[in-house]
């Protein structure tokens, strides 16, 4: 399946690529968060993380790691966002899969996540009890 990474990573799209290699390659957001704000996108077009193999996902993730401390040796930020939106309901608009590194410093004011949900009385235990893994 054709997606804008498959096109970007073929250079019909022109980006800024700062990587590859057989399993994934990375680029710079065109609409950073913050400057520097990487993707790293898997080779393959698989949609979303539950049709990407582990060790796709495990490589992507090592890489993601090396951009983080490439990002902080050379911009300077304190901290990052290493973030999978994962299926279009979390806002994920490119299917096919990625992982945002995104440099942020102290005091930035960047907001992730900004509305939280709240526990009635006794939920937080039961939803637990519900998402244990066997
Ligand atoms: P997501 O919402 O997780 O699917 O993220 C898709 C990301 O792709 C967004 O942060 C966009 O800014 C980014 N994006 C879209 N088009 C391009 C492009 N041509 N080059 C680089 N990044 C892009």
């Amino acid at each position: 399946m054709e997606t804008l990474f498959t096109k970007i990573r073929q250079g019909v799209i022109p980006s800024t690529k700062l990587y590859e290699d057989d399993i994934c390659f990375v680029i710079l957001d065109i609409n950073p968060v913050k400057k520097g704000h990487a993707l790293v996108i898997a080779n393959e077009p698989y949609p979303s993380m539950a049709a990407c193999p582990d060790d796709v996902l495990a490589h992507m993730m090592a890489v993601a790691k090396k951009i983080d401390a490439r990002q902080r040796a050379v911009l300077g930020n304190d901290g990052s966002n290493i973030i999978i939106n994962n299926d279009p309901a979390s806002g994920q608009e490119v299917p096919h899969i990625h992982i945002h590194v995104i440099p942020r410093y102290t005091g930035d004011g960047r907001k992730h996540f900004q509305d939280h949900d709240s526990y009635a009385d006794g939920e937080m235990a039961g939803i637990g009890a519900r998402l244990k893994l066997s």
